[in-house]
């Protein structure tokens, strides 16, 4: 029955976490940060159909800012703005969460922050000392996905 099916998924938020149900970073739609918002770049953002678009620097796992899309709103590709100029104008706050992070601890996160958090992991592995690496985003639609996921 599709009630339990929901029951069974709201459940199973106090066990799963966010690493189960993230969108890998090499599956992320993003931009450089010395991207140039021109025709090109700007129907490149509009097709790609998605709201919020992490901003990289130099590499993807640098991940510097969010642009909203409708951040673009008075932005006129005629005037070739670089992306700095937007993201250092509406500087929405990044919300970072860890990879261990339970997904009904998230899901009250969601309420109260931004819809996408950037998900990390300490790397301990190899050598050197311990480090931050971006494994890619979550949002509230992946949340709400496994709560409504009929299987
Ligand atoms: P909204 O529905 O609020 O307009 P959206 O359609 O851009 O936003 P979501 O509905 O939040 O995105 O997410 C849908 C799926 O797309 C989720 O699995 C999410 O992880 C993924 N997603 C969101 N933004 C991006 C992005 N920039 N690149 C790749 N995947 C993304
Ligand atoms: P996003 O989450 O992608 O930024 P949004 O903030 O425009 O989208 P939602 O998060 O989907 O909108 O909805 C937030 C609340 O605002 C909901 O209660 C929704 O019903 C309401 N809402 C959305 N669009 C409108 C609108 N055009 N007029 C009045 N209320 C709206």
């Amino acid at each position: 029955k599709e009630e339990l099916n929901i029951i069974q998924g709201a459940l199973e938020l106090r066990t799963k976490t966010v690493e189960d149900v993230l969108t890998p970073l090499s599956d992320c739609y993003m931009l450089s940060s010395d991207a140039v918002l021109d025709f090109c770049t700007m129907s490149d953002v509009m097709q790609s159909g998605f709201t919020r678009i992490p901003v990289y620097e130099n590499e993807r796992s640098n991940i510097v800012d969010i642009l909203f899309v409708k951040d673009l709103a008075f932005v006129d590709p005629d005037d070739c703005t670089p992306l700095k100029t937007i993201t250092q104008f509406y500087k929405h706050p990044m919300h970072c969460v860890f990879n261990d992070t339970k997904l009904d601890v998230m899901l009250e996160e969601f309420k109260r922050k931004s819809h996408l958090a950037v998900v990390q992991r300490v790397n301990s592995e190899g050598e050197g000392d311990p480090f931050y690496e971006v494994m890619g985003i979550v949002t509230l639609e992946d949340v709400i996905e496994e709560i409504i996921k009929s299987e």
